[in-house]
Protein backbone atom coordinates (compact mmCIF):
# COMPACT_ATOMS: atom_id res chain seq x y z
CA UNK A 1 0.00 0.00 0.00
CA UNK A 2 1.88 3.28 -0.88
CA UNK A 3 0.18 6.16 1.45
CA UNK A 4 -1.06 9.02 -0.10
CA UNK A 5 1.76 11.67 1.37
CA UNK A 6 4.56 10.04 2.72
CA UNK A 7 4.89 8.49 5.87
CA UNK A 8 8.33 10.32 6.44
CA UNK A 9 6.67 13.31 6.57
CA UNK A 10 4.78 12.88 8.95
CA UNK A 11 7.78 12.25 11.44
CA UNK A 12 9.55 15.02 13.05
CA UNK A 13 13.00 15.23 14.27
CA UNK A 14 13.44 16.39 17.44
CA UNK A 15 17.15 17.32 17.87
CA UNK A 16 18.93 16.30 21.90
CA UNK A 17 15.58 15.01 23.18
CA UNK A 18 14.82 14.00 25.86
CA UNK A 19 18.66 14.56 26.24
CA UNK A 20 21.80 15.90 24.59
CA UNK A 21 22.64 13.72 21.60
CA UNK A 22 19.54 12.19 20.85
CA UNK A 23 17.60 12.92 17.55
CA UNK A 24 13.94 12.19 18.78
CA UNK A 25 11.37 10.85 16.12
CA UNK A 26 8.50 12.54 17.54
CA UNK A 27 5.87 9.72 15.53
CA UNK A 28 2.81 11.96 17.11
CA UNK A 29 1.76 13.11 14.08
CA UNK A 30 1.99 9.69 12.53
CA UNK A 31 -1.19 8.32 15.43
CA UNK A 32 -3.23 11.03 13.32
CA UNK A 33 -2.84 9.85 10.24
CA UNK A 34 -5.59 6.89 9.33
CA UNK A 35 -3.47 5.11 7.13
CA UNK A 36 -0.31 4.84 9.41
CA UNK A 37 -1.91 1.65 11.32
CA UNK A 38 -2.70 -0.16 7.91
CA UNK A 39 0.62 0.39 6.89
CA UNK A 40 2.29 -1.92 9.63
CA UNK A 41 -0.69 -4.08 9.31
CA UNK A 42 -0.26 -5.52 5.96
CA UNK A 43 3.61 -7.36 6.52
CA UNK A 44 2.21 -8.91 9.74
CA UNK A 45 -1.49 -10.14 8.64
CA UNK A 46 -0.25 -13.52 7.41
CA UNK A 47 1.43 -14.45 10.73
CA UNK A 48 -1.50 -15.42 12.11
CA UNK A 49 -0.17 -14.66 15.80
CA UNK A 50 -3.26 -15.04 18.53
CA UNK A 51 -1.79 -12.10 20.41
CA UNK A 52 -0.21 -8.66 20.18
CA UNK A 53 2.28 -7.57 23.47
CA UNK A 54 1.98 -3.72 23.10
CA UNK A 55 6.02 -1.74 24.84
CA UNK A 56 5.15 0.85 27.22
CA UNK A 57 3.99 3.55 25.76
CA UNK A 58 3.53 4.13 22.37
CA UNK A 59 3.26 0.26 21.48
CA UNK A 60 0.20 0.63 23.50
CA UNK A 61 -1.30 3.21 21.00
CA UNK A 62 0.02 1.48 17.55
CA UNK A 63 -0.29 -2.30 19.69
CA UNK A 64 -4.05 -1.98 20.72
CA UNK A 65 -5.01 -0.82 16.89
CA UNK A 66 -2.82 -3.98 15.42
CA UNK A 67 -4.68 -6.59 17.70
CA UNK A 68 -7.83 -4.94 16.62
CA UNK A 69 -7.40 -5.18 13.16
CA UNK A 70 -5.84 -8.62 13.38
CA UNK A 71 -8.64 -10.02 15.79
CA UNK A 72 -6.70 -10.55 18.70
CA UNK A 73 -5.88 -9.69 22.22
CA UNK A 74 -3.50 -7.10 22.85
CA UNK A 75 -1.00 -7.97 26.36
CA UNK A 76 0.72 -4.73 27.52
CA UNK A 77 4.56 -4.97 28.65
CA UNK A 78 4.86 -2.26 31.45
CA UNK A 79 7.48 -0.56 33.35
CA UNK A 80 7.91 -2.39 36.70
CA UNK A 81 6.06 -1.78 39.19
CA UNK A 82 2.51 -1.14 37.40
CA UNK A 83 1.23 -4.45 36.98
CA UNK A 84 -0.94 -5.73 40.27
CA UNK A 85 -0.03 -9.82 39.90
CA UNK A 86 3.20 -11.81 39.88
CA UNK A 87 5.41 -10.79 36.67
CA UNK A 88 8.11 -11.91 34.93
CA UNK A 89 11.08 -8.68 34.69
CA UNK A 90 14.04 -8.35 32.21
CA UNK A 91 16.04 -5.46 32.24
CA UNK A 92 17.94 -3.90 29.26
CA UNK A 93 20.97 -1.11 28.83
CA UNK A 94 20.51 2.09 27.99
CA UNK A 95 22.87 4.95 26.85
CA UNK A 96 23.27 6.08 30.30
CA UNK A 97 21.74 3.30 33.21
CA UNK A 98 19.43 0.76 32.57
CA UNK A 99 15.51 -0.05 32.46
CA UNK A 100 13.11 -2.93 32.45
CA UNK A 101 9.54 -4.15 31.60
CA UNK A 102 7.12 -6.90 33.16
CA UNK A 103 4.68 -8.94 32.04
CA UNK A 104 2.21 -10.98 34.33
CA UNK A 105 3.69 -14.49 34.11
CA UNK A 106 0.15 -16.09 33.28
CA UNK A 107 0.20 -13.50 29.94
CA UNK A 108 0.73 -16.41 27.67
CA UNK A 109 0.70 -19.83 27.84
CA UNK A 110 2.67 -22.77 25.63
CA UNK A 111 1.45 -22.41 22.22
CA UNK A 112 0.58 -18.92 22.05
CA UNK A 113 2.05 -17.14 19.25
CA UNK A 114 2.64 -13.56 19.92
CA UNK A 115 3.55 -10.63 18.01
CA UNK A 116 5.77 -7.69 19.50
CA UNK A 117 4.90 -4.14 18.65
CA UNK A 118 6.61 -0.70 19.04
CA UNK A 119 6.52 2.91 17.79
CA UNK A 120 10.59 2.78 17.30
CA UNK A 121 13.51 0.24 17.51
CA UNK A 122 17.21 1.50 18.05
CA UNK A 123 19.86 -0.87 19.73
CA UNK A 124 16.84 -3.48 19.96
CA UNK A 125 17.82 -3.08 23.78
CA UNK A 126 13.67 -3.01 24.75
CA UNK A 127 12.48 -5.56 22.03
CA UNK A 128 15.01 -8.44 23.33
CA UNK A 129 13.63 -7.80 26.38
CA UNK A 130 10.12 -8.50 25.44
CA UNK A 131 10.95 -11.38 23.39
CA UNK A 132 12.65 -12.60 26.47
CA UNK A 133 9.70 -12.35 28.41
CA UNK A 134 7.72 -14.11 25.92
CA UNK A 135 9.90 -17.33 25.83
CA UNK A 136 9.94 -17.24 29.77
CA UNK A 137 6.49 -17.52 29.48
CA UNK A 138 6.57 -20.70 27.36
CA UNK A 139 4.83 -18.59 24.36
CA UNK A 140 6.52 -18.61 20.94
CA UNK A 141 7.65 -14.74 20.11
CA UNK A 142 6.53 -14.61 16.17
CA UNK A 143 7.84 -11.57 15.16
CA UNK A 144 8.65 -7.57 15.89
CA UNK A 145 6.95 -5.12 14.03
CA UNK A 146 7.89 -1.30 14.55
CA UNK A 147 6.71 1.66 12.67
CA UNK A 148 10.36 3.40 12.67
CA UNK A 149 14.01 0.97 12.48
CA UNK A 150 16.94 2.83 13.07
CA UNK A 151 19.13 1.02 10.93
CA UNK A 152 22.56 2.80 11.91
CA UNK A 153 22.22 0.84 15.17
CA UNK A 154 22.16 -3.05 15.61
CA UNK A 155 18.91 -3.80 16.64
CA UNK A 156 18.09 -6.46 14.33
CA UNK A 157 21.09 -8.44 16.01
CA UNK A 158 19.79 -7.94 19.31
CA UNK A 159 16.25 -9.73 18.51
CA UNK A 160 18.12 -12.65 16.80
CA UNK A 161 15.96 -15.20 15.29
CA UNK A 162 12.88 -12.87 15.35
CA UNK A 163 11.91 -11.63 12.28
CA UNK A 164 11.66 -7.54 11.76
CA UNK A 165 9.08 -5.57 10.51
CA UNK A 166 9.36 -2.21 9.52
CA UNK A 167 7.48 0.71 7.77
CA UNK A 168 10.28 3.45 7.73
CA UNK A 169 14.25 2.74 7.94
CA UNK A 170 16.24 5.81 8.62
P1 LIG B 1 15.90 0.66 22.04
O1 LIG B 1 15.73 -0.21 23.25
O2 LIG B 1 17.23 1.35 22.02
O3 LIG B 1 15.63 -0.10 20.75
O4 LIG B 1 14.87 1.84 22.15
C1 LIG B 1 13.54 1.61 21.80
C2 LIG B 1 12.59 2.39 22.67
O5 LIG B 1 13.05 3.70 22.95
C3 LIG B 1 11.27 2.53 21.95
O6 LIG B 1 10.26 2.26 22.91
C4 LIG B 1 11.24 3.95 21.46
O7 LIG B 1 10.00 4.55 21.74
C5 LIG B 1 12.34 4.67 22.20
N1 LIG B 1 13.36 5.32 21.32
C6 LIG B 1 14.67 5.01 21.25
N2 LIG B 1 15.33 5.81 20.42
C7 LIG B 1 14.42 6.66 19.92
C8 LIG B 1 14.47 7.74 18.97
N3 LIG B 1 15.62 8.11 18.38
N4 LIG B 1 13.32 8.38 18.68
C9 LIG B 1 12.15 8.01 19.26
N5 LIG B 1 12.03 7.02 20.16
C10 LIG B 1 13.15 6.34 20.49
Amino acid sequence: MSPTTPFNSFVRDVPDFPKEGILFRDITPLLANAEAVEAMAQPVLALQPTHVLGLESRGFIFGSALAQKLGVGFVPARKPGKLPMATFNESYGLEYGSDALEIHTDAFKAGDRVLIVDDVMATGGTAAAAQRLVQRTGAQPLALTVFIELTSLPGREKVEGLPVFSVLRY
